[in-house]
């Protein structure tokens, strides 16, 4: 139980490499939803795959 936190999920991280001459991001690699929400750009960052289960395949 964490007390305090206004956003209950960090921001994503953006390789800002890509994002650097995307005019989509305007280089910051996200972009803000209509619900104030951050996200990664779909138009410079690649796709991290959908639906984050938090449990992984050990490999
Ligand atoms: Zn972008």
């Amino acid at each position: 139980m964490a007390y305090g936190a206004h956003s209950p999920f960090p921001p994503p991280h953006p390789d800002l490499g890509l994002a650097r001459d995307c005019a989509q991001c305007l280089g910051w690699g996200t972009v803000v939803t209509r619900d104030g929400d951050h996200e990664l750009c779909r138009t410079c960052q690649p796709d991290q795959g959908d639906g984050e289960s938090g449990l992984r395949s050990a490999s």
